[in-house]
């Protein structure tokens, strides 16, 4: 039984449950107590606070454990990252008021930032040999620069629109993240089969992810051209259909591509352009 730790509540709790129902570990909303059993997978459920997880999964109360990369870094215990779940996308920037002239990281040296992410911070300044004070805190630190708590600040954006609200001005980018899976280190083998089936299966749900499946019937003297307009992962499927000097060609496409794909088709002569969602994607 390999034991998982999800962050709670929070923002990585839902979609890390969504990946893990995607890839076919169901867990019942009912059943969301502190530990809770998948039903039809070797796995059960740890719920932690992030800032918990990676000490979990370091020592192995945990085996592995799905948080933002962030945490990962900040917390600095040893442990695996196994895979990058492209979710709980955003990055970790230095910002100052707008109204100041910035002119690079040395603007920083014997000035005060104020930061949740103290090691991440401590360890950016130390490769620029820029000595700066941190000031940890731990909310709501977007508004220390106005109370006079600090001259700039460290701290994660997604949108940037909360900086701009507090007067702030993005000026560096420290690091970007997103959320993990990590495990203890040396798991033993059986776990370890385990994780592998399940980054498999969460391989397999990712890449499907923005995906679409396409279905477009093209005179026969025009397959070459079609296929330079959806090119296939491997070889194209090609179909006869009845009837003859006709052929369907299935494929899978990005969906961002869909429309401009389908015009250039129809220009060439295709016909009956089918695009269905895609649920699997599995290699
Ligand atoms: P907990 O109660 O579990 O300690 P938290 O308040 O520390 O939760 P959340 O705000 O739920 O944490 O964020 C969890 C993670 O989501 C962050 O560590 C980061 O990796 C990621 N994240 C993505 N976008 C954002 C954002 N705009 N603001 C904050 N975190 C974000
Ligand atoms: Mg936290």
């Amino acid at each position: 039984m390999l034991r998982i730790a999800l962050q709670s509540k929070g923002r990585l709790n839902e979609k890390s449950i969504e990946l893990l129902s995607e890839a076919g570990i169901g867990i019942e909303e009912s059943n969301r107590r502190l530990l809770s059993k998948a039903s039809n997978f070797p796995v059960e459920i740890l719920y932690l606070r992030d800032d918990d997880i990676p000490q979990t999964v370091s020592c192995g109360i945990a085996d592995v454990g799905i948080v933002g990369y962030n945490e990962v870094l900040e917390r600095d215990y040893p442990v695996e990252v196994f895979q990058h779940l492209e979710f709980g996308k955003c990055r970790l920037s230095l910002a100052v008021p707008k109204y100041i002239e910035y002119t690079g990281p040395e603007f920083f040296e014997g000035k005060k930032v104020a930061t949740s992410y103290p090691g991440i911070l401590r360890a950016y300044f130390g490769r620029l040999n820029i000595n700066c004070e941190i000031r940890e805190i731990t909310g709501s630190v977007e508004i220390s620069p106005s109370i006079g708590l600090a001259d700039g600040i460290f701290d994660i954006v997604s949108s940037g629109g909360t900086l701009v609200q507090n007067g702030l001005a993005e000026v560096e980018t420290v690091m970007e993240s997103d959320a993990v899976l990590i495990g203890t280190p040396g798991l033993d083998g059986e776990k370890m089969q385990t994780v592998r089936t399940l980054m498999s299966r969460f391989t397999s749900v990712l890449r499907s992810r923005g995906k679409k499946y396409l279905l477009v019937n093209v005179p026969n003297d025009k397959i070459d051209e079609a296929l330079k307009i959806i090119p296939s992962m491997k070889s194209p499927t090609l179909l006869p259909l009845a009837d003859k000097g006709w052929s369907a060609i299935h494929a899978v496409i990005d969906e961002s591509e869909v429309w401009d794909k389908a015009d250039r088709l129809k220009q060439i002569g295709a016909e009956d352009i089918l695009v269905l969602s895609m649920e699997k994607l599995i290699i």
